[in-house]
């Protein structure tokens, strides 16, 4: 199934990050001696435990919610934040960087799923904070581009409709003056509908499940 779907992210350019949460070590152990380099946790506390004992090449991405406090003992190494859903995230993010002497690359969360979601920027509220020049004027985080997470449901015509109406964001941000080149990643799809985000153009999928399912 790995391989599979690592072929799959292949010839759509996409870069597969395996969801490593709630599983176990040996299954990671396994991944990462087939070459799997990018790992994505949810939580902080988790993100520590397995750094420190899993080898130091991984690139670790946060993909739940961050608590501001949290920051700071994950600013020295995480590669990549894909959950950055307020201001006050992004002002700290940049602070414990800036004491890193680091830059970390970060997404935006946008909320697309129709059903009520706790955490993520509306598109408008994304929108007009650009507008506004708040993305600006960070010296240790760099925008990179969008997350999104379509609605847990098997109506696969509303997963394409949410993917699609992000995707249409994204490139609309991607188009405006004020908006850097090192925007350019659009992280969307998981275990039940990365084929469908793919179809979408998404540049990054987030798999657990479906993979580590597959691995005895
Ligand atoms: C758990 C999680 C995933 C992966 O979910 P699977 O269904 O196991 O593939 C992707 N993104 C986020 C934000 C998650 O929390």
């Amino acid at each position: 199934m790995y391989d599979q779907i690592k072929e799959t992210c292949a010839q759509a350019r996409a870069k597969l990050i395996v969801v490593s949460k709630n599983q176990a070590l040996s299954k990671i152990q396994w991944l990462y001696s087939q070459g799997q380099r990018d790992f994505a946790e949810n939580r902080v506390q988790n993100l520590l435990e397995r750094k420190e004992v899993l080898p130091t090449d991984i690139q670790w991405h946060m993909i739940g919610h961050l608590q501001t406090n949290k920051v700071k003992y994950i600013a020295g190494f995480i590669h990549m934040i894909h959950s950055v859903d307020s201001l006050r995230l992004l002002e700290e993010i940049d602070k414990q960087a800036a004491l890193q002497g680091r830059i970390i690359p970060v997404l935006l969360q946008i909320k697309i799923a129709s059903e009520e979601t706790k955490y993520g920027f509306s598109m408008e509220e994304c929108r007009q904070l650009w507008q506004d020049g708040r993305f600006h004027g960070y010296t240790n985080i760099k925008v990179c581009g969008l997350m999104g997470m379509a609605s847990l449901t098997d109506d696969e015509d509303l997963i394409r409709q949410e993917f699609h109406q992000l995707r249409v964001f994204f490139e609309e941000m991607k188009g405006k003056d004020f908006v850097t080149d090192n925007f350019r990643e659009l992280s969307m799809g998981m275990s039940g509908d990365y084929q469908l985000a793919l179809q979408e153009h998404s540049t990054m999928v987030r798999v657990g499940s479906l993979i580590f399912d597959a691995i005895p």
